[in-house]
């Protein structure tokens, strides 16, 4: 009985569980660039650009080695606009009777596949270290899930960077050799650059002319777009940034967009990579003297831990995750998200950036969007959107968690022992951008103070009865209560005229 084999635009992967269960001999794979899935939330057109080519790619390779493949372009004229409509159509057209998938990173797809009047035989998505029912039984019974104790789980059940039940260097963690200042010259030139070829420059045309209201330009579209590009610029970061990866980790650059970072996020999500073999080439160039442990141990620890602890989180935490809102933050998304003129330089570049390249490393997201929009108490479940919109790595499995728990606090506190906020001394220090700022980083009141300087202790206030008793929080409010009750006052009556600003829609 033939079957439909339904492969997603994140499931490029050769060894994917649906190919593998298929028979090649007679079932057929159904793929295809969807309205619904390229608008639900508005892509950037980068990522829909990348996502559409690369899939196009991985359909010739898969036909080159022997499957029937069921191709819809965004412009066919039968295009049903769905996947469960396509597949509907392509049930009809072959006569088969049944699909295989590998289940969804996200719950809204997982659950119209499920509620679709179709047979479908859900597989497990195996292309990670753990897998759910592991991340479960790991979770099971304690009282607090730090990625710390999840992830040495990782290192022992993989062996990378062990030496038998030790880990190498004798430490589990080598992050605080990481923090280093951003450095004055970068030595790195960014990620590998791949020209366009005529499948892709089909495809930037099409985008161009179906998503031209979404955030983001198609300049100098330079992405990876099949397993062996993908690899070639793995091999590109491995070979000249690793070795300064965790040295320079936390930094930011006014004039450097990607500093010593892989920007291989794209490529791992997608399908073209496989966690393991990205960290097995880092472990490498650790054993072969090419890069040091921290910059080693600081990179294998973001893959085969935060990377797999996030999709445990989404999946054990459940379909409402997204809506979770513990700090009741309501205040709408400002403009300047969308490129709306700001007088906070860190905030222009960074949104400015991800305009450009659908990318931003993660201290930008962090510590730059994510803890203005904590500080600020913007609604996280837009925050949410705004980054599973704009980046080229965003699937929901892995940005919801960063954004709803790691970044806005808005789960509680699974993900995030305390809200990841910070005042300006923090971006001053590990940044240039406050020099070309309007702004100044050293003043603590009046016009020209540092907005991040006002609302950070606005935050903490506001918040004072959730976080005064968060031991890792007590030095804040020592602080605090040690200033001068007429600062304290002026202050507060800063930050409120600001957001009252921000509200009003100023470029403040
Ligand atoms: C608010 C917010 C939203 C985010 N949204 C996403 C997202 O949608 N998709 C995404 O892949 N990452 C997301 N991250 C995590 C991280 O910022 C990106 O993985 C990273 O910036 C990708 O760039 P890179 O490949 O240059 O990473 P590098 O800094 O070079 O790190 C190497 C790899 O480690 C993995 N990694 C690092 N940190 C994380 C993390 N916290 N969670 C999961 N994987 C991690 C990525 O696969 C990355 O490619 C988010 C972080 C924050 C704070
Ligand atoms: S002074 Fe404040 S707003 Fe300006 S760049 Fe520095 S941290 Fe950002």
């Amino acid at each position: 009985m033939v079957k439909l084999v339904l492969v997603l635009g994140d499931q490029l992967s050769a060894y994917l569980s649906a190919l593998r269960a298929a028979n090649k001999a007679e079932d057929i794979v159904v793929m295809a660039e969807v309205e619904a899935e390229a608008t639900y939330v508005k892509h950037h057109p980068k990522k829909i650009a990348f996502i559409f080519a690369a899939m196009r790619k991985f359909a010739r390779a898969l036909e080159a080695d022997g499957w029937s493949v069921r191709y819809t372009q965004l412009d066919d004229t039968q295009n049903a606009g769905s996947i469960i409509g396509e597949l509907l159509r392509r049930m009809e057209e072959t006569g088969a009777k049944e699909v295989l998938a590998t289940s969804p990173g996200e719950w809204r797809l997982i659950e119209a596949l499920e509620d679709a009047p179709l047979k479908i035989q859900m597989l497990e998505d195996d292309r990670f270290i753990a897998s759910l029912q592991e991340f479960e039984a790991w979770a099971e019974g304690r009282k607090a899930l730090r990625m710390e104790y999840f992830y040495r789980d990782m290192r022992r059940k993989t062996g990378l960077l062990m030496d038998g039940d030790k880990p190498v260097g004798e430490k589990w963690n080598f992050d605080h050799e990481n923090r280093k200042a951003a450095p004055k010259d970068v030595s790195y030139s960014g990620p590998l650059p791949f020209e366009p070829d005529a499948i892709t420059r089909d495809v930037l045309a099409l985008v161009e002319a179906s998503f031209a209201d979404h955030f983001g330009t198609l300049d100098g579209f330079n992405f990876a777009t099949t397993r062996d590009d993908a690899l070639k610029a793995l091999d590109h970061f491995i070979t000249h940034a690793l070795p300064r990866f965790g040295d320079f980790q936390d930094a930011m650059l006014t004039e450097n967009k990607f500093l010593y970072h892989a920007v291989i996020s794209p490529y791992l999500n997608a399908g073209l990579l496989g966690p393991l073999e990205i960290c097995q080439a880092a472990e490498a160039a650790y054993n072969d003297g090419h890069a040091p442990i921290n910059a080693v141990e600081g990179f294998i620890r973001q893959i085969i831990g935060w990377r797999e602890y996030v999709r445990g989180i989404y999946f054990l935490e459940g379909p409402n995750y997204t809506s979770r809102n513990a700090l009741d933050h309501t205040r709408a998304l400002p403009a300047l998200y969308w490129g709306g003129e700001t007088k906070m330089h860190c905030l222009s570049k960074a949104v400015a950036q991800t305009r450009e390249e659908a990318y931003a490393h993660h201290i930008q997201r962090l510590m730059v969007t994510g803890n203005f929009a904590l500080l600020a108490g913007i609604d996280p479940e837009q925050v949410h959107q705004w980054y599973l919109e704009v980046y080229a790595d965003a699937f929901e499995w892995v940005e919801a968690p960063n954004t709803i728990g790691m970044s806005q606090f808005a789960d509680g506190g699974i993900i995030a022992s305390k809200p990841y906020v910070s005042s300006g001394a923090y971006i001053n220090r590990m940044s240039n951008y406050c020099k070309s700022c309007a702004y100044s980083v050293k003043e603590k009141t009046g016009e020209n103070a540092c907005p991040f300087n006002l609302l950070y202790w606005d935050f903490l206030i506001r918040h004072e009865d959730r976080f005064a008793n968060n031991t890792r929080m007590g030095n804040m409010y020592r602080t605090w209560n040690r200033m001068h009750e007429d600062h304290r006052a002026t202050v507060l009556a800063d930050a409120a005229i600001f957001l009252e600003k921000l509200d009003a829609g100023e470029a403040v």
